[in-house]
C-alpha cells in the first residue's frame, strides 16, 4: 500500500477528540474495511464538528476500496449516487456513507471531457489517493481525516490551523474552486453560518454570483435545503442578503422582508426544538408577495378572474417560474399551495367553511404561516388570536366561536381576505 506524503499526522487526545465520541457503527466500517486491508477514514464534517467540541450530524467513511468493493464486504449495504458513487452501509435506522478517494478532474479529465471550457467540473467521478482526495474537497477544514482506532488525525492542507483561526479557507485558489463549482459559493454562506467562521477570500461579486445559473435545479434546491434546515437559517439569510445571491435563487423574492427573516427564525427555534422542518414551507414564505402580486394582477380590472381562480393561476406561474431555478420536488409545490390558498380561508373565516380548515391536512403549517404574518405585521393579529383559540376551544366552544362570526353574506366589501 502506498504511503502518502506530507500530511501532518497528529494524535488526537491532546485535541479532545476520542473514539468514544464516535457513532460505533462508523467506527465498525472503518475497522472492516482495515481489517480487509483498504485505507479507511473519517472524513469531512465529523471530524472538524469533532475538533470544535460539537456533535457531528453525521459519520462519513472515506476509503480506498471502490463503491463495489464497499458491497462485497457489507451485507447491508447499497450503491447510489447521483454525481458519484458511494456506498451507504446500513445499521438498523443509522446509515453511515462510504465514500471512495476521489480526485479532483484536471488535465486529462478535462480535456476528455469531464470539465467545460470555462472550467465547470461536469463529472468528478475519477478515483484518487488520499491525499487527493483531501485536495479535491473544498475548504481546508472539511479535509481533515480520522481514524478512530489509531486516535490519529491528518491533515495536508492546513485544516487544523484554521479551526483554531476560525477560517473557513477554499484549498487552493478560491476563484478557481468556485468555477470548479459555483455551489461551492453557497457553501461557503452555508458554513460561515453554521460554524460561524469568517470566510477568507472575497468572492461575492457578481460574476462569481451568475455560475449558479449553470447549476441544474435539483441540485441547487438540495443546498438550499443543506442551507435552511440545519438549525442556522436566520445567520445564512443575513449573509445571503449581502450578495447578490437572492436574485439568482429567488428572483421574485423581494428583500428584506420581516416576514422572510421571522420565518428563518421560526425554523431555527424548530430545529432546536426537534420539530419537523420543511423546505416548502421557506418557499412559501419567499414566493409569497410574488404570490399575491400575480394573484392581484390577475383578478383586477373589469376582465379579471374571480379572486379565487386567480389564486389558483398565481400560484401556479408562480412555481413554475421558481422551478426553472430550482428543481423542487412536485410534494413541495402542492404543499406550498396549499400553504397558500388556506390563508385565503384563514383570512377570511368563513363559517361553513372553518370545521372544513381545521382538519385539512396542511392546516397546520398553514396556520403557522399565518402567524407569522401576523407577526410581520401584515395581518391583523387578531385572526392570528382566533385560531389559536378555536384549536384549544372544546366542541362547544367551537360552534360559539363560528356562530359568533358575522355570516359572509352580510360582510363589507367583496373580498375580506385582502
Ligand atoms: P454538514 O455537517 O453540515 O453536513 P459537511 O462538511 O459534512 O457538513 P456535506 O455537504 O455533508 O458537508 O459534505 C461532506 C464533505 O464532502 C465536505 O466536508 C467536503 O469535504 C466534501 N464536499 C461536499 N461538497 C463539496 C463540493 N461541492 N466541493 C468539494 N468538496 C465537497
Ligand atoms: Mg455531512
Amino acid at each position: 500500500m502506498e504511503t502518502e506524503p506530507s500530511a501532518a499526522a497528529l494524535d488526537s487526545k491532546p485535541l479532545n477528540v476520542s473514539r468514544e465520541q464516535v457513532d460505533p457503527n462508523a467506527v465498525d466500517v472503518v475497522a472492516k474495511l482495515k481489517g480487509a486491508g483498504f485505507q479507511a477514514w473519517l472524513v469531512g464534517g465529523c471530524v472538524r464538528d469533532l475538533l470544535l467540541g460539537a456533535h457531528p450530524k453525521d459519520f462519513d467513511v472515506a476509503t480506498n476500496a471502490t463503491p463495489e468493493q464497499v458491497r462485497g464486504l457489507f451485507r447491508r449495504s447499497r450503491l447510489v449516487g447521483r454525481r458519484f458513487k458511494i456506498a451507504h452501509v446500513r445499521y438498523g435506522r443509522d446509515v453511515i456513507e462510504v465514500s471512495t478517494f476521489r480526485k479532483a478532474p484536471s488535465g486529462d479529465a478535462r480535456i476528455n471531457g469531464n470539465a467545460k471550457a470555462n472550467g465547470l467540473i461536469l463529472r468528478d467521478n475519477a478515483y484518487g489517493t488520499l491525499r487527493e482526495d483531501a485536495f479535491r474537497r473544498d475548504f481546508t477544514v472539511n479535509a481533515l481525516y480520522y481514524d478512530p482506532h489509531e486516535e490519529r488525525i491528518l491533515d495536508y492542507v492546513g485544516g487544523l490551523e484554521d479551526i483554531t483561526r476560525q477560517r473557513l479557507r477554499f484549498i487552493g485558489d478560491a476563484r478557481q474552486r468556485l468555477r470548479e463549482d459555483p455551489v461551492r459559493l453557497l457553501r461557503a454562506i452555508r458554513f460561515q453560518a453554521k460554524l460561524g467562521f469568517g470566510l477568507d477570500a472575497d468572492v461575492d461579486d457578481g460574476r462569481m454570483v451568475a455560475h449558479l445559473r449553470e447549476i441544474p435545479g435539483a441540485r441547487l434546491f438540495d443546498e438550499f435545503s443543506k442551507m435552511f434546515l440545519g438549525g442556522y437559517a436566520a445567520r445564512a439569510w443575513q449573509l445571503l442578503e449581502r450578495t447578490p445571491i437572492p436574485g439568482i435563487l429567488f428572483p421574485a423574492a423581494p428583500k428584506g422582508t420581516r416576514l422572510v427573516q421571522l420565518a428563518m427564525e421560526n425554523t431555527d427555534r424548530r430545529v432546536a426544538a426537534g420539530l419537523p422542518v420543511t423546505p416548502g414551507f421557506l418557499l412559501a414564505v419567499l414566493l409569497w408577495e410574488d404570490f399575491r402580486a400575480r394573484a392581484k394582477a390577475l383578478s383586477s380590472g373589469p376582465g379579471g378572474a374571480k379572486s379565487g381562480d386567480a389564486a389558483v393561476l398565481a400560484a401556479q406561474s408562480a412555481l413554475a417560474d421558481q422551478r426553472r431555478i430550482m428543481a423542487m420536488p412536485r410534494r413541495h409545490s402542492h404543499f406550498i399551495q396549499d400553504v397558500w390558498h388556506l390563508q385565503r380561508h384563514l383570512r377570511a373565516r368563513r363559517p361553513k367553511r372553518v370545521p372544513k380548515v381545521l382538519q385539512h391536512p396542511k392546516f397546520r403549517a398553514a396556520y403557522d404561516f399565518l402567524l407569522l404574518c401576523a407577526d410581520a405585521g401584515l395581518i391583523n393579529p387578531t385572526i392570528g388570536q382566533w385560531w389559536t383559540e378555536i384549536q384549544e376551544a372544546s366542541a362547544d366552544g367551537r360552534d360559539a366561536m363560528i356562530n359568533a362570526l358575522q355570516p359572509a353574506g352580510r360582510r363589507r366589501g367583496k373580498s375580506p381576505q385582502r
